[in-house]
């Protein structure tokens, strides 16, 4: 059974390129100028991981199991 990621955007970080929603709109939405994650408990896909890996600001984190997956280095 696929598990679940815990993802994280910092307001306080974004910018709002509106970029993560973007990639995966299920998952990032913009609230005026900033990103909210609309599922911040979800499943496994590749596309939350991009959207971490692409943020201009670093303000999208990606947890399996508490570790880190992303931004991947
Ligand atoms: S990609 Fe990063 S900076 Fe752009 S809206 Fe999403 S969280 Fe904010």
């Amino acid at each position: 059974m696929p598990g679940k990621w815990t993802v994280r955007a910092d307001r306080r970080l974004c910018m709002g390129s509106g970029m993560c929603a973007a990639v995966a709109p299920e998952v990032f939405t913009l609230e005026g100028e900033h990103a909210s994650v609309r599922t911040p408990e979800t499943d496994e896909d590749a596309r939350v991981l991009d959207a971490a890996d692409i943020c201009p600001a670093g303000a999208i984190t990606v947890r399996e199991a508490g570790r880190v997956i992303a931004p991947r280095p």
